[in-house]
C-alpha cells in the first residue's frame, strides 16, 4: 500500500521540525512548507536526503498547491514568540487568518485531515485558573499581543467552520509554553532567554516582579500529545501542556542552578498585557488521549541547556 503523506506548514520551525521527525518515524512521508520567517534550515538539515521528505520554501498566506496525495495537513506556520509577533504583526495576522484559510482549502481539496496549532493565548489573561477548554478567554483585541491571540482565535473559528460547513475532519491543539532543542537562542521567549543569558554569564532579565506564572512542557511530550490528537476522533480543541506551574522568578532561579551560573537577576518592566497566570487543565487529554507529560521539567531543561551549550561550542553566535 502507498505510504500516507503529511504537509507540515511551519515545518522548519521549532515545533514543526520535531513534528516532521516524528511523522517520518511513524512511516508517513512529509512535505515541509516554510518561508523561513522565524524558522531555520538548520532545524531540518538532517532531513534533506531522507526518503519521503521534501521541503518547499513558500509563504502559506498564498494559494498552496501540493501535487499528489495528502492525508494530513498540520498548520504550524506562525511567529510564536512575543518578540517575533510584535516585530511581525501583519505577517502574524496574515498567517493565522489567510494562511489557515489556504491550509484548510488544501485539506478540503485533498480530503485530508487538518490539525491547527492553536495556543493557550486564546485564553488571554485568564480569569479562570487552571484553564479548561470550555473557558472562552479574556483577550484584549487591540493590545500589542492581540495580533497573535486574535489571529489564533480566528484560525480556530475558521477551522470549526470548515469542519461544520465543508465536513473537513479537523483537530485543534491548544499548545501551552513548550520548550526544547531547536528554539532560537535569542527568540525572546523566557526559556531560551534565561538559558542563553546564564551561559553567557549575563544577568537574567525577569519581567515585572516575576510573580506571573507559566507551565512549561518539554517538546517530546508536546509532540506525543499532538500526534495522539491527530490520530484521535476529537473534533473540539484539546489543551496539550504540562500543568507543572511555577513563577517566572522561580524559573529564573531554577535555570541559574541548573546552568551553575552565579549571575544576578535584573528586573525589567512587564510587557503590556502579559498574562498573570497560565496552567493547562489537561483532563480532556488524559481522558480521551490517555496522554500526560512524562518528562520532568528539570530533565527537559538539562537537555535544552546541553543543546544551547553545544551551539556555543560549535561557535554558532546567538541567532537574532
Ligand atoms: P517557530 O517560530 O519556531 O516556528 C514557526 C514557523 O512558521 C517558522 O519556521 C516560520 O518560518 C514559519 N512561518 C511563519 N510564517 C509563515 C508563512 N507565512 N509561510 C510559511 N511559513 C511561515 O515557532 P514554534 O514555537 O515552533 O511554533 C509553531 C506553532 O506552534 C505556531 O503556530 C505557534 O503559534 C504554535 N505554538 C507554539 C507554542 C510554543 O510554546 N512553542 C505555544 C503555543 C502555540
Ligand atoms: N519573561 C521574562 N524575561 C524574559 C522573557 C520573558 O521575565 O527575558 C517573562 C514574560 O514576561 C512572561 C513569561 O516570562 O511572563 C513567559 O514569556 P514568553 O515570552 O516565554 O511567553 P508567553 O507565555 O508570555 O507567551
Amino acid at each position: 500500500m502507498d505510504k500516507a503523506r503529511a504537509v507540515v506548514t511551519g515545518g522548519a520551525g521549532f515545533l514543526g521540525s520535531h513534528l516532521c521527525d516524528r511523522l517520518l518515524a511513524e512511516g508517513i512521508d512529509v512535505v515541509c512548507i516554510d518561508n523561513l520567517l522565524t524558522g531555520s534550515l538548520t532545524n531540518i538539515e538532517h532531513l534533506f536526503g531522507v526518503k519521503g521528505f521534501a521541503f518547499e520554501n513558500y509563504d502559506v498566506t498564498n494559494f498552496i498547491h501540493v501535487a499528489g496525495r495528502v492525508d494530513f495537513v498540520l498548520h504550524f506556520a506562525s511567529p510564536a514568540s512575543p518578540i517575533d509577533y510584535l516585530e511581525l504583526p501583519i505577517q502574524t495576522l496574515k498567517v493565522g487568518s489567510l494562511g489557515t484559510h489556504k491550509a484548510l482549502g488544501l485539506a478540503k481539496a485533498k480530503g485530508a485531515r487538518f490539525l491547527l496549532a492553536s495556543t493557550s493565548e486564546v485564553y488571554g489573561d485568564p480569569l479562570v485558573h487552571p484553564q479548561p477548554e470550555g473557558y472562552w478567554g479574556n483577550v484584549n483585541p487591540v493590545g500589542p499581543r492581540g495580533v497573535y491571540d486574535e489571529a489564533k482565535r480566528f484560525a480556530e473559528a475558521m477551522t470549526m467552520a470548515y469542519q461544520r460547513f465543508h465536513g473537513v475532519s479537523t483537530r485543534i491543539v491548544r499548545i501551552f509554553n513548550t520548550f526544547g532543542p531547536r528554539m532560537r537562542a535569542r527568540d525572546g521567549r523566557v526559556v531560551p532567554a534565561f538559558i542563553s543569558q546564564a551561559l553567557a554569564g549575563e544577568p537574567l532579565t525577569v519581567f515585572g516582579d516575576g510573580s506571573q506564572t507559566r507551565s512549561f512542557c518539554f517538546v517530546d511530550d508536546e509532540v506525543e500529545g499532538i500526534i495522539r490528537l491527530l490520530f484521535s476522533e476529537i473534533p473540539d480543541p484539546v489543551n496539550i501542556g504540562n500543568p507543572a506551574e511555577m513563577t517566572v522568578l522561580q524559573f529564573a532561579e531554577t535555570i541559574r542552578r541548573l546552568v551553575g551560573a552565579s549571575v544576578p537577576i535584573e528586573f525589567r518592566p512587564l510587557p503590556v498585557d502579559d498574562p498573570k497566570v497560565r496552567q493547562p487543565d489537561i483532563g480532556q487529554a488524559m481522558a480521551y488521549l490517555g496522554w500526560q507529560p512524562k518528562v520532568p521539567i528539570e530533565a527537559g531543561l538539562l537537555r535544552t541547556i546541553e543543546y544551547f551549550r553545544s551551539l556555543l561550542d560549535r561557535g554558532a553566535g546567538p541567532e537574532r
